[in-house]
């Protein structure tokens, strides 16, 4: 068999495990944007998958969060561009990376023990608001979907829709779908004082903030925001915890 051993991030010969994780100069420059330089130099020195990933877990928390992430979304990113996609710049990817190992740890850090959390019920809108509860699915790139559910404060469902949704990144894209979806629908209904609750606190603070502007989704949670600001007289975004399955 003629097999093409060439790195597909930078074409260079022979691309190995090592190679791809941490001497490639394409994921040097991710490397260097999560702050994690030593790292990176300390993995290139491993001689095996066990070695490298026993140096990961011997870092920080912060640090610990951020490779394994980094070490996902490489792989992702190196697969997409072998079937013809096109590479992120390291900037953005290294963005997406950071806010979630974030949320990742405050998630760790914030879930008490489950036998004290009790069921989280849906609470009523102030006054006059109406409250949108959404949320997104996610398998894979050809398995995710979209929902939303608009309640007014007795708990009448004034609308709710769901769809299926394809191509999507991954879990936070399908979060950030449902989300434009009932902004949407909000807006054409001439509904003006909205509620959002949300289980994504990525969501949350990508509306709350310009955190997430350079990210992937940037131009879709910009188009959210103007939605928002232009056919919204209020509106609030609250982050509240999904456990339906608990
Ligand atoms: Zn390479």
């Amino acid at each position: 068999m003629d097999v093409d051993l060439r790195c597909v991030m930078c074409g260079r010969f022979n691309e190995d495990a090592g190679h791809l994780i941490s001497k490639c100069k394409t994921v040097k420059k991710v490397w260097q944007e999560l702050n994690l330089k030593v790292l990176r130099a300390k993995l290139e020195q491993q001689l095996s998958g066990k070695n490298a990933l026993q140096t990961i877990y011997r870092s920080p928390e912060a640090e610990q969060m951020k490779a394994i992430l980094c070490l996902w979304h490489w792989w992702r990113e190196r697969n997409g561009v072998r079937e013809g996609g096109k590479p992120r710049n390291p900037a953005d990817l290294s963005y997406l990376i950071m806010s979630q190992a974030g949320e990742l740890i405050r998630l760790n850090k914030e879930d008490p023990p489950v036998k004290i959390r009790g069921r989280v019920h849906w609470k009523r809108p102030a006054h006059d608001n109406l409250k949108i509860n959404i949320d997104g699915a996610y398998r894979s790139i050809t398995q995710g979907g979209w929902g939303f559910v608009i309640r007014d404060r007795s708990g009448a469902v004034i609308q709710a829709r769901a769809g299926a949704a394809v191509h999507l990144m991954d879990a936070f894209h399908a979060e950030v779908l449902a989300c434009a979806e009932a902004i949407r629908s909000a807006s054409e209904r001439g509904m003006s004082r909205i509620e959002l609750e949300t289980n994504s606190m990525m969501l949350r603070q990508a509306l709350q903030d310009n955190s997430f502007n350079l990210s992937a989704l940037g131009g879709v949670i910009l188009e959210i925001k103007h939605e928002i600001s232009m056919c919204f007289h209020s509106f609030c975004v609250n982050y509240c915890r999904r456990d339906c399955n608990k």
